[in-house]
């Protein structure tokens, strides 16, 4: 018996919502909210007669605190599930703590408006400190921790693939695999074609930020930043074949360094076309990625937020997408005193995940790792007073539930290493 509020109803949210509906012994009331509640009514339509789980929805503008404790008091989750923005993380941890509901999402914090100066002056002094730029990290939802800890109350922080399955991952080779992890390169390939010419898999401003911004990577106790894209390596992947992959940035490579004892390297890379990377390129270069408000006709427009209007919506691009992604982690380490080599990895066909819930495989990876966090939270598994990320739970009843709900590991003790 569980109370859920997911938050959101955007591509991810949707998979998340749909799975939680197949796994209704455990979700067994569930209440959508969303800025537009029309799509909320759709998707509780569209599952009507196939759940047992009841369903509800709401209208709520997550930016605004008083309206989530509103909301949060009437319908009194046990969890929140936000699967809005990363924009949201805060408000809504903040509705939580006020409410006494445990917290979980898909994607550490970073502001809406990066030119905002109060935001600038912390975000630079992080920049300095720390040693890498990009405008998310999770020392904002870390500072929420004692507060978590003080309430009794859990906050899971970024459940979805990666972060969240990749994490897991390295808890799992840590716990079953290695005495000690000495490099970690977690590998994200897309395999999937879309037939557009330029198209995102998940909200266009996120993805383009992320994409854009230099590339770091963790080595011997610091950070090292490089120039966007400046790291190029060829792969071949499991059931994708040779694809060329770009070391980026990524959140879940700052938690890591600190929760995995003595790792000396940890890395990140992604897979992309040419044609993804030229259109990148030239939408940058005549300032179309900039956050930056600008004026048009009288009328103050963020030429991202305009960009993103006229891309493809990321869940129109299901019934197009064929192909596989392949997502996991090579490990290098040691176990009784032998050196080895470690790569656990998901594969996942686009057309078999619209086939089951009408979203491409971006959107399903992303969605049934949260699920199953928001499962291992509901049946006390992963249930701790604090602020914590996936690989601070045990990965074993999690990696199960994934293995059941659609997203299987595979393992392999003798992999190509990435020099
Ligand atoms: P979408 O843009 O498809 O969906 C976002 C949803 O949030 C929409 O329903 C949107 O409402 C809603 N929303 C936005 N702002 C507000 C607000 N102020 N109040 C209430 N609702 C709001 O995004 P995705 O589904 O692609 O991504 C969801 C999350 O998943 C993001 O945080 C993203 O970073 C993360 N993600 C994580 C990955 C991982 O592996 N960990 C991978 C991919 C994504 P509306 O319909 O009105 O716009």
């Amino acid at each position: 018996m569980s109370r859920v509020l997911v938050i959101g109803c955007g591509g991810v949210a949707s998979v998340a919502i749909q799975k939680c509906c197949q796994a209704d012994e455990v979700f067994t009331e569930l209440c959508i909210a969303s800025r537009t509640k029309e799509k909320c009514d759709a998707l509780a339509e569209k599952l009507k007669g196939k759940t047992k789980t009841v369903l509800t929805t709401a209208k709520v503008d997550a930016d605004d605190v008083d309206q989530l404790i509103e909301l949060i008091n009437d319908y009194k989750p046990d969890l929140v599930m936000n699967i809005a923005l990363p924009y949201q993380d805060l408000t809504i941890m903040d509705a939580c703590l006020a409410c006494g509901v445990n917290y979980m999402d898909t994607a550490n914090y970073e502001p809406e408006d990066t030119d905002d100066p109060k935001w600038r002056a912390i975000y630079e002094k992080r920049c300095k400190e720390e040693g890498f730029s990009a405008y998310f990290d999770y020392s904002w939802q870390w500072a929420y921790r004692k507060k978590f800890e003080d309430a009794g109350l859990t906050a899971l922080l970024g459940c979805g693939f990666d972060p969240g399955v990749t994490q897991a991952y390295c808890a799992y080779a840590l716990k079953h695999e290695f005495d000690q992890i000495d490099t970690i390169d977690i590998l994200d390939c897309n395999g999937g074609d879309h037939g557009y010419a330029f198209a995102t898999n998940f909200n266009p401003e996120i993805n383009l930020r992320e994409v854009s911004a230099p590339g770091s990577y963790w080595e011997n106790g610091h950070w090292v930043e490089i120039p966007p894209m400046d790291i190029k390596r060829e792969y071949n992947f499991d059931q994708v074949g040779d694809k060329d992959m770009y070391l980026l940035h990524h959140e879940e490579i700052e938690s890591l360094a600190k929760t995995i004892p003595g790792v000396k390297r940890i890395r990140f890379f992604m897979t992309f076309g040419q044609s993804y990377l030229d259109h990148m390129r030239c939408l940058e270069d005549v300032g179309m990625l900039s956050t930056t408000p600008i004026q048009y006709n009288g009328q103050e427009i963020v030429p991202i937020q305009f960009l993103k209007e006229l891309l493809p919506d990321p869940a129109s691009l299901g019934p197009r997408t064929k192909g596989k992604t392949n997502i996991g982690c090579i490990f290098t380490g040691v176990k009784d005193g032998k050196e080895k080599t470690y790569y656990i990895y998901n594969v996942c066909d686009h057309q078999e995940c619209y086939h089951e819930v009408g979203s491409q495989a971006i959107s399903y990876t992303t969605g049934v790792p949260a699920m199953c966090g928001a499962m291992m939270m509901l049946t006390g598994k992963w249930i701790r007073p604090g602020v914590y990320t996936v690989e601070e739970f045990d990965p074993d009843p999690f990696l199960d539930a994934l293995d059941r709900y659609g997203l299987p590991r595979s393992e392999n003790h003798d992999p190509k290493l990435v020099d």
